[in-house]
C-alpha cells in the first residue's frame, strides 16, 4: 500500500517476458510510437502534442524536461508546497538555472493570487513548474487555476503528474499544460524504469537552440531521435513493453473509472481509520484519489508498526517528519475491497500487539 510501485495486473507482468530484442528494430520503434501516442491520449493531448521517453524513474524525466526547456537567461516560478515541490526546487538548483521559490508551507495549498503577482512582476519568468498530487502529503494541487493563470499571463506550465496521470482529472488542452511528466509505475500502473513527458510540439520545437546541460536527459534530443524511430541511448524495452500492456489497460479502464475505483478503496480505508479513532489531517476538498496519510495510533512507532504489518502481508509507507508524525497509505495500483478489509483487520492485529507490548 505505499504510492509506487504499485501491485501490477498479471498481463503486464507476463508482458516483460516477451522475446528479447534488440532496440534498433522495428518492433521496438512499433514499441515506442505505441507508448507515446497512448501517454498523450491519457493525458488529454490531441494532435498538437507529442511525447518524449526516459529510461529512468519519474524523476528523469522531470529532472529532462526541466534542464532542457529553459532558455539559458530566464526563470521559472517553483510553487512548493510539498517534498516534490522543494524536488523542482532541488532540480533547478542543480542545474544552476535561476527560479523564484514560492513556498505555501507543506500541507497548504497553493495561494493563486501570489502566483499571478509573482508572474506579474517578472516578465523573465518564463515557466511555472508545479506537482499535480502532492504525493507527500495526499493533496491534490488545482491544476485548472493554475493553468488558466498561467496560460493568461503567456507563460508555459510544467507540471510533475507523477502520481496523479492515470487516475486524477488531468487534461494537457483544458489544463494549459505544456510539459505533462509522468511516469510508469504509479496510476499507470506498469513496472519502474520509464518516464516520460507529453509536450506541446511548438513548445518542445522551440527549444532546439538552446545549449544543452545534460547529454543523458536532454529532451529535445530524444525526441529527435524518437521521431525517427532511432532511440539516443538502449531504453528499458521490457519494461515498455510491460507499459505498452499497462497503457492499454488503462486506455480501457478509463482514467475516471480507475479514480473511481481508487477513490472508493480510499474512501473505505479513510473511514476504517477514523472509526479507529484516527485523524486524516487534510481537508476532504484537497486529498487524491489514492493516498491517504494518518496519525499513528497512541504509542505506536511508524518504523515498528511497518515491520509488524510487512509481516503481515502489507507494506505501507512513510511520512517525511516535516508532514508529522504520520503514515501514508495509498489505493494505488491492482487492489480490490478485500485486500482494504484484510488490511484493516491486520492493523487492528498490529496495532493490539504493539500496544501490547509497550504496555508490557
Ligand atoms: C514518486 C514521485 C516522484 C519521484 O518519482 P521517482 O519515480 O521515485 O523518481 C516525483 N514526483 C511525485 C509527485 C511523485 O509522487
Amino acid at each position: 500500500m505505499n504510492p509506487g510501485p504499485v501491485n501490477v495486473h498479471a498481463d503486464v507482468r507476463s508482458a516483460l517476458t516477451f522475446a528479447d530484442v534488440c532496440h534498433r528494430e522495428p518492433e521496438v520503434a512499433d514499441l515506442m510510437r505505441n507508448v507515446r501516442a497512448a501517454t498523450v491520449k491519457i493525458a488529454g493531448g490531441d494532435s498538437r502534442f507529442t511525447s518524449v521517453l526516459l529510461t529512468g524513474s519519474g524523476t528523469a524525466a522531470l529532472e529532462g524536461t526541466l534542464s532542457s526547456v529553459v532558455a539559458p537567461d530566464k526563470r521559472v516560478l517553483v510553487l512548493d508546497n510539498g517534498n516534490y515541490g522543494e524536488r523542482i526546487a532541488t532540480i533547478l538548483t542543480a542545474h544552476r538555472i535561476d527560479f523564484v521559490h514560492l513556498e505555501f508551507g507543506w500541507g497548504e495549498r497553493i495561494d493563486l493570487g501570489r502566483v499571478r503577482r509573482a508572474l506579474e512582476a517578472d516578465p523573465d519568468i518564463t515557466h511555472v513548474g508545479m506537482v499535480h498530487h502532492e504525493t507527500s502529503t495526499g493533496m491534490l494541487n488545482p491544476l485548472r487555476a493554475v493553468g488558466e493563470i498561467v496560460s493568461e499571463l503567456n507563460r508555459s506550465l510544467i507540471v510533475d503528474a507523477i502520481s496523479s496521470l492515470g487516475a486524477e482529472e488531468l487534461d494537457v488542452i483544458d489544463d494549459h499544460v505544456d510539459w505533462c511528466i509522468g511516469t510508469a509505475n504509479k496510476c499507470l500502473e506498469g513496472f519502474p524504469g520509464v518516464s516520460f513527458v507529453v509536450a506541446r510540439t511548438e513548445a518542445l520545437e522551440a527549444v532546439a537552440g538552446y545549449p544543452p546541460r545534460t547529454l543523458y536527459l536532454d529532451v529535445f534530443r530524444h525526441y529527435q531521435a524518437q521521431e525517427s524511430d532511432a532511440p539516443l541511448f538502449t531504453p528499458a524495452v521490457q519494461v515498455l513493453y510491460a507499459l505498452d500492456a499497462a497503457l492499454s489497460r488503462t486506455i480501457e479502464e478509463g482514467v475516471v473509472a480507475r479514480g473511481e475505483r481508487y477513490g472508493a478503496l480510499s474512501a473505505m480505508l479513510r473511514k476504517g481509520l477514523v472509526a479507529r479513532g484516527l485523524e486524516i489531517p487534510l481537508a476532504e476538498d484537497d486529498r487524491a484519489c489514492s493516498v491517504t496519510n494518518v496519525s499513528l495510533p497512541d504509542g505506536v512507532r511508524y518504523d515498528e508498526l511497518h515491520d509488524a504489518l510487512k509481516q503481515r502481508g502489507f507494506t505501507i509507507y512513510g511520512v517525511p517528519e516535516r508532514v508529522g508524525n504520520l503514515v501514508r497509505l495509498s489505493t494505488m495500483g491492482q487492489l480490490a475491497q478485500a485486500d482494504i478489509e484484510r488490511f484493516l483487520t491486520m492493523w487492528d492485529d498490529a496495532v493490539a500487539t504493539l500496544q501490547k507490548k509497550a504496555a508490557a
